[in-house]
């Protein structure tokens, strides 16, 4: 059976998390891998049921419409760990670390910069993932594959971020299998810890390839 069939988020969320489970047992490793609840466009009434069942990871890609929902939910539930996964401006990386405990997007200089300043300020040090344009897209965001290695040495070691990993969202027309498989490669070669990638429809693959964090939105709180 798909997690799609079934009725409910939490009926999904307990098949997805069979699924991720089962996938990272065939790793030597044997690590699970950790599922990140993407609840962008859907409201508390969606996510609460998810919280309530014990769900605490979550992603959401924009910060204005993070700070609608989430400063609520983290009261009734202080333990929420939330990633920041799409696109930020460096004129919101004042609200972005107030709100979130992980930002994974990453792929600019002024970003970098403008984030540890305001990590500085508000004395919070948050984990950091580096995007990488791994399907070197033309309009996609990332850093691109070549100035990968250099911008993670130089985001640790010049602007003093805590660079955990790295993420990315391959062509979506594409097989993903051969791009998470590259992920592996740069992140041996730069030297980060974790890989943040797979989404509803190839997290199990991730999985496969290695992946600590997988990202599932629609295969979980359904389309949006
Ligand atoms: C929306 C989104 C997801 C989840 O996508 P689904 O296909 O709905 O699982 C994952 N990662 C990022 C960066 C997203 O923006």
């Amino acid at each position: 059976m798909s997690a799609q069939q079934l009725d409910t988020a939490v009926e999904r969320l307990n098949i997805i998390n069979a699924n991720i489970a089962r996938a990272s047992q065939r790793l030597e490793s044997g690590k699970p891998a950790k599922l990140i609840a993407v609840s962008k466009t859907f409201g508390a009434e969606d996510i609460i049921p998810v919280l309530k069942a014990g769900h605490r990871l979550f992603g959401e890609n924009r910060v204005q419409e993070a700070q609608a929902k989430w400063p609520a939910l983290k009261e009734q539930f202080p333990d929420i760990q939330l990633h920041l996964i799409g696109p930020l401006q460096s004129n919101k990386a004042k609200d972005a670390v107030a709100l979130f405990d992980v930002i994974q997007t990453i792929d600019r200089a002024k970003i970098a910069t403008a984030l540890a300043d305001e990590m500085k300020k508000q004395n919070r040090d948050i984990a950091c993932f580096v995007q990488v344009n791994i399907g070197a897209e033309e309009q996609k965001a990332g850093i691109e594959i070549v100035e990968t290695i250099e911008f993670v040495n130089w985001c640790r070691n010049d602007v003093g971020l805590n660079i955990r990993g790295l993420m990315c969202i391959p062509p979506a027309e594409l097989p993903a299998g051969a791009f998470f498989a590259q992920m592996n490669i740069l992140a041996r070669q730069a030297k980060v810890e974790e890989l943040s990638m797979g989404m509803s429809a190839d997290y199990e693959t991730a999985v496969l390839m290695g992946a600590d964090y997988v990202r599932v939105g629609s295969a979980l709180f359904g389309t949006r």
